[in-house]
């Protein structure tokens, strides 16, 4: 491995860019994740940072189950992270749609049939600290050695 690629991935571990969106949710898990920049859980403290910004995003948390207005909106956004990245899903909605999830509804989970999803946090909501674990699994398995494995 390059030196280089030894910097990326000392840099990469401590400095994880989270947007987030939500695709039609009850707005319990926003909360939840909001609640990770709070001093309790301060999210910043393990190296991730949140900002809404998808040019410089790295993960993806989508939040809700999927309206038919997020079609395109979505797979647009995903579209505008640059790689390495990762979408993870949080909450049961995205998974399963959860409450919304009846007849003569129009929603349509799992949000894993719109874009890839690397890994779902299950919960209604789930807490904080499960939300920042999740990140912090995911971020290794897509970052280290990216340009290695990308030959
Ligand atoms: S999983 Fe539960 S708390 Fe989260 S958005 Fe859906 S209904 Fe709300």
């Amino acid at each position: 491995m390059t030196i280089l690629q030894k910097v990326k991935n000392f840099v990469r571990a401590r400095s994880i860019h989270v947007a987030y969106v939500d695709v039609g949710s009850c707005n319990g898990c926003d909360i939840e994740v909001l609640a990770c920049l709070s001093p309790r859980y301060d999210i910043e403290q393990y190296g991730i940072f949140v900002h809404n910004n998808p040019r410089e995003a790295d993960i993806l948390l989508v939040i809700g189950a999927f309206t038919p207005g997020w079609e395109e909106k979505l797979r647009g956004l995903w579209e505008k992270i640059p790689p390495p990245k990762a979408a993870i899903a949080i909450g049961n909605c995205p998974i399963s749609g959860c409450l919304f999830a009846r007849p003569r509804t129009l929603v349509d989970p799992p949000v894993a049939k719109h874009i890839p999803i690397a890994a779902q946090v299950p919960g209604c909501p789930p807490r904080p600290t499960e939300i920042i674990s999740a990140i912090l699994a995911v971020a290794p398995t897509v970052f280290e050695d990216y340009e290695v494995k990308a030959k």
